[in-house]
Order: structure tokens, then C-alpha cells, then sequence
């Protein structure tokens, strides 16, 4: 390595779209002629890729930008690129007074421009111009066995408490070729697993449509051709997705995920809230009836599916019968998993005008109520999967026992079970199911799949 490559550490903050672009930056500072480093205090350059979804998660990245303005202070010649949703929503002159060691920033729309602004701003980068461009425009995983694969940008949905549409534009898909050429050459580097994503992934290929507005266009048609055509082409590679709409998924959708046995029965359909008046509120397209009917029909077409859903507590306007409202949907529906969320004001949404009057104690209350009981649901779905056989793709030693593996099914059960010598990361097994766990299943070993 030449002597003066440097260092970068690479900080993610959000979603599986942030992870998609950091896995990009590192690609590219990796090709550049960078190394990656440990820490940031070891680093010339890190990346924070920002996420504003949540007021908490903006504040940590800002206090994370913080800690490496205060590192480069003690004399560290450290900078800092930012990325992510926080980019539109500041003006870059502002947070470069604020903090002076950001040296550029990068709009989530422009990644495509990484490596430009790289070699604008960290000249002289030995070799770079060795890279070809068709070499950068591919991502580099954190586990080259699964893959995650942005078919799209943007969101125009426009939920009314969300700041994604701002943060990230309009959407943006990618052609069928560029998507099939990226997951070939994943595959060719050693994915097994790919996951499509998309903040809206349902409205692919809409913005080719037509004139109306994406949000009025009620359906799935084109990323239902795109899973088709995918799951037939690459039949031995486990095809997932995220994240999906409730009032886009169509029934032919769920037909096709049914069929295959390539793609993924762990659907995720984000609710929000069990409550008619607050779905209109937050613009969500759906009422809860609709809702019912969609989980009715997936339940009896795909009987093995991994349900999960994400739930607001406290939006503006929720009183107790509407949060009841909610409960009542989990005990209805049972899903797997629920990410859970108190309702924190976003500036410039549509909702951060409306009366957000309820104290902080009582959304707290009401959320610790909604884990409890989404906790005691998931322990029972869990049960019902003991003495089942799954097969599942190891993905390395468990977090808490050297001696134990984690794998990971292609409906994203979690799975810890005794390590066996002949295993090892990235290999299909079958395990038996002997005990649940709150977020986990114990398994044993049974063979090779
Ligand atoms: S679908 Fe709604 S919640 Fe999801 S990113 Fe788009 S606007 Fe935000």
C-alpha cells in the first residue's frame, strides 16, 4: 500500500438504505487506495452517514460529529465527510461553521458522486485513476454472503409524520439491467442472500408511469414483474425485501411470493397505528379494515409468513381509545416482530403542525404497554415454531458464546445453535428448533442443507 493512503472509518447511523450507501463509500475508499481503520481517532477521514428519522437519531448523530470535532481539537488531523438524510435538511455553510472538521457533505440523491468528491477534496489519492467506473458503481456488503441492493431512491408517499420524502427526493429507479448486473456481480463475489431495498419498494418503476402522483398510484405491478423476473433468474439465491407499503402490496404480489421458494415469506408491512382517525392523520392511504383483509389473504396463501410491522405511539391526536385501538391490532394480527416508536415532532412535516399536547410520560407509558404485550406475542410465535427443522444460513459465532453459531433463515428467524466443526460462515444448514427465546430461537445442528 503506497505511503500515502489514509485511514477512514465509516460511522451509520438508520435504515438498510444507510447501510447500502455506507457499504458503497466503502467500497470506493477501499479502490481509492484508503484503508479502513478500527476507530476514528486512528482515522483521517470517517464518514457519518446521518439518519433524521427520529429526533433521537439526529441528535446522536449530531453529538457523534461533535465527538470527532472535539478529537481533531487534541491534534488529530481527522475529517469528516456527511452523509445521509441530515444533508438537505441543513445548510452546508451553517454545519461547516458549526462543526469545521466536516469537509464536504453528500446529498443521499448524489452518492453517485462519491468518488468525484473524494478526489476533489482528499487530493493527492495514489492509483485512483486505475479504477474503472463500472468497478465503483457495485457495493461492498458487510457480509459478502448477504447482499443488500438499493432498486431505488426517495419516497413520494409523503406520511405526515415522515421527513424521508425531504430528506431523500423523489424516487429514482434503476433500470431491470442495472439491477440484474449488480446482483450477478454480488453473487460473483460470494452473496447468497440479496436484499432489495427500497423506502417505498412497492412504487418501482412508477416514476416512468405517468404524470399522477405516485402516492394516488394504488398497486405493485412493476416491482412485482422485478421480483418475478429476479427470483427466476438467480433460483438459488435467497431474494428479500424492504420495505413495503400496506396499501401497494397486491394480492398477485402475494401470489408470487407463495410460489417460490427463493423469496422470503418475512414481510414487512409498517402500520403505524390500529386506529382509523389517526391513519387518515398521518396519510397513510388505508384504514384498518383494509389492513385485515390483506393480512387475511397473506395468512391463508402463505401460512408459514413472518409478519412484523413498525407502530407510532403518541401522534398528535391519540387518545386512549385510539391507542387501544392499536393493542387491539397486534393481539388481531400476532405478528412476529414490531418496531416500536414514540412520536417525536419532525420539523417541516405536515404533522409538526398539528397539537402535540400529550406529555411525555404518558406516551412512555403507552409505549412500555405496547412492548409488553408485542413481547409476550412474539415469545408465543416463537413456541409455535419448536421442533420445526428450518434451514438457515450461518452467519458467524452467537454475540454471547464463542461455542454457539447464529444463522439467520430466509424469513429472518435468528437462530443460535452448537457450533460443529465443519461449519462455517456462509453455509446452508438445518437445525431443529428445541427452545424460544425473546428475539432468538435455539437450535441443534442436523445436517448439511
Ligand atoms: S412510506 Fe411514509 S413512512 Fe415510509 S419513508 Fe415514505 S413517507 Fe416515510
Amino acid at each position: 500500500m503506497p505511503e500515502t493512503c489514509k485511514k477512514y472509518f465509516i460511522k451509520t447511523f438508520g435504515c438498510q438504505m444507510n447501510i447500502a450507501d455506507s457499504n458503497r463509500f466503502a467500497r470506493i475508499l477501499d479502490e481509492l487506495g484508503f484503508t479502513r481503520s478500527d476507530s476514528p481517532s486512528e482515522s483521517d477521514l470517517v464518514v457519518v452517514n446521518t439518519c433524521v428519522v427520529r429526533a433521537k437519531a439526529e441528535d446522536k448523530a449530531i453529538s457523534y460529529i461533535g465527538e470527532i470535532e472535539r478529537i481533531r481539537k487534541s491534534g488529530s488531523k481527522v475529517s469528516v465527510i456527511l452523509a445521509g438524510c441530515l444533508v438537505p435538511l441543513v445548510n452546508e455553510n451553517e454545519i461547516k461553521r458549526r462543526f469545521p472538521v466536516i469537509l464536504f457533505s453528500i446529498n443521499p440523491e448524489n452518492v453517485d458522486t462519491f468518488r468525484d468528491l473524494v478526489l476533489e477534496h482528499c487530493k493527492p489519492v495514489p492509483d485512483c485513476e486505475k479504477i474503472s467506473d463500472d468497478v465503483i458503481q457495485k457495493d461492498s456488503g458487510k457480509s459478502s454472503f448477504h447482499a443488500f441492493v438499493n432498486i431505488m431512491r426517495g419516497c413520494e408517499q409523503h406520511c405526515t409524520y415522515c421527513i424521508v420524502p425531504k430528506a431523500r427526493g423523489n424516487n429514482a429507479s434503476r433500470k431491470y439491467e442495472d439491477i440484474r448486473d449488480e446482483i450477478k456481480w454480488r453473487i460473483d463475489n460470494g452473496a447468497k442472500a440479496i436484499t432489495l431495498l427500497g423506502q417505498s419498494i412497492l412504487d418501482y418503476g412508477k416514476d416512468w408511469q405517468d404524470k399522477k402522483p405516485i402516492s394516488s398510484i394504488k398497486g405493485d405491478d412493476l416491482f412485482r414483474d422485478l421480483l418475478d423476473r429476479i427470483s427466476i433468474e438467480f433460483p438459488d439465491i435467497w431474494i428479500k425485501f424492504l420495505t413495503s407499503h400496506s396499501k401497494d402490496l397486491l394480492f398477485e404480489t402475494i401470489d408470487l411470493i407463495a410460489s417460490r421458494d427463493n423469496i422470503s415469506k418475512f414481510i414487512h408491512l409498517p402500520i403505524q397505528s390500529g386506529d382509523d382517525g389517526i391513519l387518515k392523520k398521518m396519510n397513510r392511504g388505508h384504514n384498518r379494515d383494509d389492513y385485515f383483509k390483506l393480512v387475511e389473504y397473506i395468512n391463508n396463501k402463505i401460512p408459514d409468513v413472518r409478519l412484523s410491522s413498525d407502530i407510532i405511539v403518541g401522534f398528535p391526536g391519540e387518545n386512549l381509545d385510539a391507542f387501544e385501538q392499536s393493542l387491539d391490532l397486534l393481539r388481531r394480527v400476532r405478528f412476529f416482530k414490531v418496531f416500536t416508536f414514540l412520536y417525536s415532532t419532525r420539523p417541516s412535516t405536515a404533522a409538526a403542525r398539528m397539537k402535540d399536547d400529550l406529555p411525555i410520560e404518558e406516551k412512555r407509558a403507552r409505549l412500555n404497554r405496547l412492548i409488553d404485550l408485542q413481547n409476550l406475542i412474539t415469545l408465543e410465535r416463537h413456541k409455535e415454531l419448536v421442533g420445526e427443522k428450518l434451514i438457515i444460513m450461518v452467519e458467524g459465532p452467537a454475540l454471547k458464546s464463542e461455542e454457539m453459531l447464529m444463522g439467520r433463515s430466509l424469513s429472518e428467524d435468528i437462530v443460535i445453535f452448537n457450533s460443529v466443526d465443519f461449519v462455517s460462515t456462509g453455509d446452508f444448514v438445518r437445525v431443529k428448533i428445541i427452545e424460544e427465546r425473546q428475539r432468538t430461537l435455539i437450535g441443534e445442528f442436523v445436517d448439511r442443507a
